[in-house]
């Protein structure tokens, strides 16, 4: 039987490892740390608390399901996930507050009646926003962007009259503020460009499309949380006979001539006729592929934002508050600044509390919630995040406290954080950056590596770190996308 080697279980990895056994490859997943997940894992703090370590927002969850209908599952049967009727709870420093629902037009006339736009505008701009995501997402998000097929399909006659609306050759933030004059719709909107950790001061309209999957399609919690998604589908890959292997770092991926042969860990060789790194894709070059000439203008491209998280156990619950919450900060602008310009963290950050314990009260005791709350800062370039830990705590609890009228601080109980470092460190993300590279230019899309190497036969990628970039929906399609290349195991290309 054809082998194929994935090297780490992050959630491309998996869905990866998945696509390939349905095709009929042996599949193995060699995984650094003791368990799978990557950025989607869970752990508990003392008192009773469940957190999701990393993603915390769930969208286009048919690409979860995809997978089991697949391999011939009902995908009921393993995973089932619920569409939040409110997406986001917003809170401004001047007292307005807005509740996002997922309803289109209740959002809409919630922005009417909280912020005084029209409820016509806000609809009209929605619906403008699913017509150009319609128009792109299989040419742009569903296809390598590296094949000349892709350019050749059908759905780039459905592309390419959208392309002058794409607002390509203006930013997130001019074309929301170009669409709407209320400047606190306009820092919702442009909230949107942290999905991939981009700067909405600088990163193109396009990705002024990503409000659609939460108003048009849907936001969703899974049941059991985040970390429910790994764990179904390593249920499924199990079941479909992928080996998974933990603490096993693979420490080169073997080449002979023109094929990759296979890979290189602590504890042997693994011979493959298909290797998947889901390692982040500089690591994979400058560590697994050592002697490879590396592609080095993608390599180099600006990484994405990273982020301080601190994990609360809180002592109350707060009724006001839902699964998403945000905090903006008074200027967005020079927020964006301090993380990539200045490439710190600003004194007065947005920030973000998420609480699985609204639809998962066996997160907390009863009375109390499980509190994630992240703040966007910049990828790690060996600033002194002990000092701006600090400096960050303080001003997240001066803000949520003064907004919620509670002192936050005396009623935490339990507490962990992850810092750029940490997330380096615990995934191999290359400077602990969330999203691979950022989206801060307008060829950023195209910049980032394909999913196959045009110089090894046998070699693919998957993950946040290659097209089409970062988040649990595109990770899910970087495999679906190798799914497509890798050719079945009796046509497949021996070394
Ligand atoms: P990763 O999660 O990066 O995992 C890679 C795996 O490979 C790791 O397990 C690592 O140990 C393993 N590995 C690396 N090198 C080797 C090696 N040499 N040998 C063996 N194993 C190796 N996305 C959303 O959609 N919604 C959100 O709300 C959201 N919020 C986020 C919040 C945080 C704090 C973080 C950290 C991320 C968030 N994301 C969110 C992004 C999302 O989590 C990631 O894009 C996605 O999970 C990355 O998956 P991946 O397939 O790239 O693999």
């Amino acid at each position: 039987m054809a082998k194929a080697a994935v090297i780490g279980s992050g959630i491309g990895g998996i869905a990866a490892a998945i696509r390939l056994a349905v095709k009929g490859y042996d599949v193995t997943v060699l995984e650094t740390n003791a368990s799978f997940g990557g950025k989607m894992t869970q752990f508990t703090l003392p008192g009773g608390y469940r957190f999701d370590a990393g993603p915390s927002l769930f969208t286009l969850p048919h690409l979860v399901d995809e997978l089991f209908t697949l391999a011939g599952r009902s995908p009921q049967d393993y995973f089932k996930y619920q569409r939040l009727p409110v997406v986001t709870q917003y809170f401004w420093p001047d007292g307005t507050r807005l509740t996002a629902h997922a309803n289109a037009s209740d959002f809409a006339r919630e922005v009417e009646d909280k912020l005084q736009v029209p409820k016509e505008k806000v609809e009209a701009h929605l619906q403008k926003v699913a017509r150009l995501y319609h128009a792109t997402e299989a040419t742009f998000l569903q296809k390598s962007l590296h094949k000349v097929n892709t350019y050749l399909s059908p759905d780039v006659l459905k592309t390419l009259p959208a392309l002058p609306e794409l607002g390509l050759m203006t930013t997130m933030h001019a074309a929301n503020a170009q669409a709407f004059s209320d400047p606190r719709l306009v820092q919702l909107l442009d909230r949107y460009a942290t999905y991939n950790g981009s700067d909405p001061y600088q990163a193109p309209g396009t990705l002024n499309l990503i409000p659609h999957l939460e108003f048009n399609i849907g936001a969703f919690y899974p049941s059991g949380g985040i970390y429910a998604i790994a764990q179904s589908l390593v249920k499924l890959a199990q079941e479909l006979g992928v080996e998974f292997r933990y603490q096993e770092p693979v420490q080169e991926i073997l080449v002979k001539g023109k094929h990759t042969q296979g890979v290189i860990t602590n504890q042997g060789f693994y011979p493959a006729q298909v290797v998947v790194s889901n390692m982040d894709i500089v690591p994979t070059y400058r560590k697994l592929l050592p002697t490879q000439p590396a592609p080095e203008t993608t390599l180099k491209q600006p990484r994405s934002s990273s982020a301080l998280i601190f994990y609360w156990g809180i002592a109350s619950s707060f009724p006001q508050l839902d699964l998403h919450n945000i905090f903006f900060s008074e200027s967005y602008q020079q927020e964006f600044e301090h993380i990539f310009q200045k490439k710190t963290v600003s004194p007065d950050p947005t920030v973000y509390v998420n609480i699985t314990s609204k639809y998962s009260p066996e997160d907390a005791p009863s009375g109390h919630e499980n509190w994630f709350v992240m703040v966007n800062v910049p990828h790690n370039e060996g600033q002194d995040w002990n000092a701006l830990l600090t400096q960050t705590r303080t001003a997240v609890l001066q803000k949520v406290s003064k907004v919620l009228g509670v002192a936050i601080e005396p009623l935490i109980t339990a507490e962990r954080v992850w810092d750029p470092k940490g997330v380096e460190a615990d995934t191999s993300s290359f400077a602990g950056a969330l999203y691979g590279s950022s989206s801060n230019n307008k060829m950023a899309a195209f910049l980032r590596h394909p999913n196959f190497s045009s110089r090894l036969k046998g070699l693919y990628f998957v993950g946040g770190s290659v097209h089409p970039g970062g988040g649990i929906p595109l990770c899910l399609l970087s495999a679906k996308i190798v799914g497509d290349l890798v050719p079945a195991p009796s046509t497949s290309v021996l070394p």
